[in-house]
């Protein structure tokens, strides 16, 4: 099953991917977790992809769709994949589909308090990527990962400033795909109405969409 993940920063994209790659058997690919890998090697593209990212803006197409398609090659995308990110312009969307069939599109509705609040407070590990809140999803001990005791961090484009920013480019470059994908694939849509949802909720909610589309 292919699937995408889509979403504004912070609607728990990345959160949810990461659980139901568990529930699924297939592999969650974060594009901005590549992006972020690459930025900490001395190179460069990881200049090139630093300047963007510290500023909320999309990586270009061309680079994105390299370092994509690449990924989508590995081995353990040959059942499946869910992708976390990306597409997030058009031109991805095509590049996308030249390469591949999409079965299924998990769109999360956030409303804009609750992704402020969340990206504010959210932390990462430095280690395995796993996604924390300080005040929703609280690690079992203070600035340590549960599931691989690293350290957890904040990213740097998680400032009000460049939330903002991030915010207005997934309005202006990647919304306009929920109008391209239109009767194209079906939906599956989780509204998030509280800011404590527990992501579990979120992710069974999902699962009974995919179901009902004969998916899971
Ligand atoms: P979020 O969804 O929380 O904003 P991501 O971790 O998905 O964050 O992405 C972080 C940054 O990485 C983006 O702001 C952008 O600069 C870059 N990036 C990630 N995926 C893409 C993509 N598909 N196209 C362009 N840039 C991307």
């Amino acid at each position: 099953m292919n699937l995408i993940i889509l979403g504004p920063p912070g609607s728990g994209k990345g959160t949810y991917a990461s659980r139901l790659q568990s529930k699924l058997g297939i592999p969650a690919i974060a594009t901005g977790d590549i992006f972020r890998s690459i930025v900490k090697e001395e190179t460069t593209l990881s200049r090139k992809v630093k300047e963007y990212m510290s500023k909320g803006e999309l990586v270009p197409d061309k680079i994105v769709i390299e370092v994509l398609t690449e990924r989508l090659a590995k081995d353990d995308c040959k059942n499946g994949f869910i992708l976390d990110g990306y597409p997030r312009t058009i031109e991805q969307a095509k590049a996308l589909s030249d390469f591949t069939k999409i079965d299924a599109i998990v769109r999360l509705v956030v409303p804009e308090w609750i992704i402020i609040e969340r990206l504010s407070s959210r932390r990462i590990c430095k280690n395995c990527g796993e996604v924390y809140n300080i005040r929703f999803l609280k690690p079992k001990k203070e600035g340590i990962c549960d599931k691989c005791r690293g350290q957890l961090y904040q990213r740097i484009d998680d400032t009000p400033k460049v939330i903002m920013e991030r915010l207005k480019v997934y309005e202006r470059q990647t919304q306009p795909l929920l109008e391209y994908y239109k009767g194209k694939i079906p939906f599956v849509e989780f509204k998030c109405e509280s800011i404590d949802v527990p992501p579990e909720v979120a992710v069974a909610e999902i699962l009974k969409g995919l179901k009902k589309l004969n998916l899971s």
